[in-house]
């Protein structure tokens, strides 16, 4: 006897981009725990996707559950405003130690999108204060993605971003070609060449770049070379921009190091961290900015940063937050990360010859199919639960990240899986 009422969801409630008067089947999930997500017919999955890059430790884990029971009896949540407690002290200095060494202030937020719009804001606060009132717009580059409200949207990619639909309604930002030099090239002039023209030709309107760091997420599952960075870092110095670097997808192990930054050694002014900072159990983002930053934002009037969530860090999502870096760092994480991207290049592999797909990467815990064509995803959707895993396509891309503690056997089912059903879509 099903207890989820799946026909109520049908008629009711949104599902992320999707259509309200013909949405695509969803499956109903009973339980969740290791690498496995069970539905409520009994079936079991196994996690290819973390939950998108969140769930890196598996669900369900007993030291996290533990650490939601001992904050619940302290508390759950109380006001930011004028009070402070042991989880949100404590996460805050986990990120300062563990970011790099400028960065050491620390802004909490309730998703990654907000902690976008934050950044933008300390950015153009920034400017501000030192009399630039000028400098209030974002340059960024294709193919990216930050986030879905308002400011975030403004710097994702204009096409898959749909920056046509909300024209007028959204700032106007300036776009630079997304960097074109894989993971392990080096970045050439030409490579750089748009980036700089536009900074050359506005830097007196730009108050920041924004990108994502080493691999553009959710804008096409790109990597690009650790050089591209070094070299962007430059020339925001040069003409006077600040740099965020957005590693809400990256941060916490994903790509090989702690965070995606550390494969340039560049420090970014602003930071933005979200999706694995709690596990993948409740929703909590940071913006971290160095000493400069704000001091800067501080010295003018009015002398305050201007935001303030209602649940602004939350304890029992800061706790968990703690608990889930104190796992992290309670193991050997990074070789955990080095026998997942072995895996994926192994188990990937065979795609390659397909005519049918265009390219395949791996990086770290994150494996990518490109193909030629977009997918029919709720058919290729049913395809993966029927091989009992969960792998959620989207255009383009069938791709992998899953859980760090996944074994090399169910890693190889994932694998398998992936390579099985590319190869029968064709
Ligand atoms: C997911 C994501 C965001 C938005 O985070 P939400 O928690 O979904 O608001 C921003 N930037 C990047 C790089 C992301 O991957």
């Amino acid at each position: 006897m099903p207890t989820i009422d799946c026909n109520f969801d049908r008629h009711h409630l949104w599902h992320p981009y999707a259509s309200m008067t013909n949405p695509l089947p969803v499956y109903p999930v009973a339980r969740a725990y290791e690498v496995f997500l069970e539905l409520e017919d009994g079936r079991t999955l196994i996690d290819g996707m973390s939950s998108w890059w969140a769930a890196i430790h598996g669900y369900n884990h007993p030291v996290l559950n533990a650490a939601v029971v001992a904050q619940l009896q302290q508390m759950s949540h109380v006001m930011f405003g004028g009070l402070t407690h042991e989880p949100a002290v404590t996460l805050a200095q986990q990120l300062v130690r563990l970011t790099p060494e400028p960065l050491q202030k620390v802004f909490f937020s309730d998703s990654g999108s907000v902690a976008v719009e934050v950044a933008i804001k300390m950015a153009i606060q920034y400017w501000a204060a030192l009399g630039k009132s000028s400098k209030k717009r974002l340059l960024t580059v294709r193919s990216g993605y930050h986030g879905d409200t308002f400011a975030a949207m403004s710097v994702c990619d204009p096409i898959t971003g749909m920056h046509s639909l909300f024209k007028g309604a959204m700032p106007e930002q300036y776009f630079a070609e997304a960097p074109a030099c894989r993971f392990d090239d080096p970045c050439t002039d030409l490579d750089i060449a748009d980036m700089r023209l536009k900074l050359e030709r506005h830097h007196r309107n730009i108050a920041a770049v924004i990108i994502e760091p080493i691999v553009q997420g959710a804008g096409g599952m790109r990597f690009y070379s650790p050089h591209y960075l070094t070299r962007l870092r430059e020339l925001c110095d040069h003409y006077k921009v600040l740099l965020i670097l957005d590693e809400i997808a990256t941060g916490f192990g994903r790509t090989g190091n702690m965070f995606a930054l550390e494969h340039a050694a560049i420090v970014p002014d602003i930071l933005c961290l979200g999706k694995a900072l709690t596990g993948g159990y409740m929703t909590l983002a940071a913006t971290l900015a160095t000493e400069r930053v704000a001091e800067t934002i501080c010295s003018a009037s009015p002398g305050l940063f201007m935001h303030g969530p209602t649940f602004m860090a939350n304890p029992l999502a800061c706790a968990i937050a703690c608990a889930s870096i104190r796992l992290l760092e309670s193991y050997d994480w990074q070789a955990s990360v080095l026998r997942i991207e072995a895996g994926l290049r192994l188990g990937l592999e065979p795609c390659r010859t397909l005519s049918h797909v265009a390219d395949v990467r791996v990086l770290g815990g994150i494996g990518v199919v490109e193909l030629h064509n977009p997918v029919a995803i709720a058919a290729i959707q049913e395809k993966f639960v029927d091989q009992g895993v969960w792998v959620r396509p989207f255009g383009r891309l069938v791709y992998l990240m899953p859980p760090f503690i996944i074994s090399n056997k169910q890693l190889r089912v994932l694998t398998t899986a992936v390579c099985d059903i590319v190869q029968s879509i064709r």
